[in-house]
């Protein structure tokens, strides 16, 4: 079942040309009613329920409505994304609700350089990759 958007929560990402959800679907669904400063998703039949923008929104605003056989009507289940880690909300039907969290990185967020320890890029007619060393079948 695709994404919708609480409204109520909705600010539109303060204005912004490309709002939060806009920016990280993958499927470019989500769209901004900029009268109402709304957004919403375009075109629900193509969405793949990755779950993106319900991580990406700075307000939680966008609630994926799972199928029925996963998450049965009167149930959530709520992703909410920091720097370092997930939490899922679980909400049953009876009302219990139980989270739960989840590191997603062993690093602290702008340290990693994925170019750390990698040869400068070289020749470009070589067969081998970039990170390979050794002769380039040319040479050979
Ligand atoms: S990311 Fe959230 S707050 Fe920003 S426009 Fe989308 S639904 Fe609204
Ligand atoms: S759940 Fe994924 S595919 Fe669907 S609108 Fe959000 S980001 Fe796009």
């Amino acid at each position: 079942m695709p994404t919708f958007v609480h409204t109520e929560k909705c600010d539109g990402c303060k204005g912004g040309e490309v709002t939060a959800c806009m920016y990280i679907c993958p499927n470019d669904l989500m769209k901004l009613d900029t009268e109402r400063m709304k957004a919403f998703n375009q075109e629900p039949e193509q969405c793949w329920e990755c779950q993106c923008c319900v991580k990406a929104c700075p307000q939680q605003a966008i609630e994926v409505r799972a199928y029925a056989d996963v998450v049965p009507m009167g149930g959530a289940v709520i992703p909410l994304r920091t720097d370092n880690a997930i939490m899922w909300t679980i909400k049953f039907r009876d009302g219990e609700v139980k989270r739960f969290k989840f590191p997603v990185r062993t690093t602290p967020v702008g340290s990693i350089d994925p170019y750390g320890n990698k040869p400068e890029p070289g020749d470009i007619k070589s067969n081998l990759l970039f990170t390979e060393t050794g002769k380039t079948l040319s040479t050979i």
